[in-house]
């Protein structure tokens, strides 16, 4: 009798296994972990796309400020070499060109500011983009190595349930079928209803068993039952 038992109780522990690992093996298989990474990792690409657009903007518009700004001193240049050329008849003139070379100044003042505010934005963007690009190869690299230890996982996972399927097998072949019938009607309202008395206790519900049942437990041939639980029960 607890020979059978016993070898229900070997049965059950392998299917436990089983269910155990078969759960594991779904967590892995939908890479949760992986996906969120993949989410963080498009974003800071999204976010890199966009600096950098933004940058080869500024540096578009810096290299158009830096054409004006030379087209101004050449104009500046061109009116100084009237002003003091000698050619100039009258006082009018003088102060016509005079004028013209102080706007021009002027305006390249203004525009010499905002060429410097471009710098300092490229500059600024540029840092952030380093930044962005070293979170991205980390994150890449994490991805990998994530990647990498999901596959083994699963791997070991699916030889290791190979195996128990193997074990499955085998001991139900040991098991008289009538025990197997039992076993599976339980099995279909408990997921574990075999249990061992443990300390005078079933080890499915820790509670206390009758000296009776103990004895029925070493003594009988037909199967017992826990009092509290309704395991099958039985002694090593
Ligand atoms: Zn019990």
């Amino acid at each position: 009798m607890n020979k059978e038992i016993k070898l229900l109780w070997e049965l059950q522990k392998i299917e436990l296994e089983e269910n155990k690992l078969t759960q594991i093996f779904h967590t892995l298989n939908q890479k949760k972990e992986l996906k969120n990474l993949h989410q963080i990792l498009e974003k800071q690409v999204q976010e890199f796309e966009l600096l950098k657009k933004d940058l080869d903007n500024k540096k578009e518009k810096l290299n158009q400020i830096d054409k004006e700004i030379k087209e101004i001193e050449k104009n500046l240049k061109e009116n100084e070499m009237v002003l003091y050329s000698g050619k100039i008849k009258n006082y009018k003139e003088m102060e016509t060109l005079s004028k013209k070379s102080k706007s021009l100044q002027e305006v390249k003042k203004d525009k010499e500011e905002i060429l410097l505010k471009y710098m300092e934005d490229i500059e600024e963007l540029e840092r952030k983009l380093k930044k962005i690009s070293n979170k991205i190869r980390k994150i890449q690299k994490e991805y990998k190595e994530i990647r990498l230890k999901n596959r083994e996982d699963i791997d070991k996972i699916k030889k290791e349930l190979e195996k128990l399927k193997g074990d499955r097998a085998s001991i139900i072949e040991r098991i008289k079928p009538e025990y197997l019938t039992i076993y599976k009607k339980l099995k279909a309202t408990k997921a574990d209803p075999i249990a061992k008395v443990v300390d005078s206790k079933c080890s499915g519900c820790n509670t206390i068993l009758s000296l009776a049942k103990i004895q029925e437990v070493s003594q009988y041939t037909l199967p017992v039952y826990c009092e509290n639980c309704g395991r099958l029960i039985f002694a090593e």
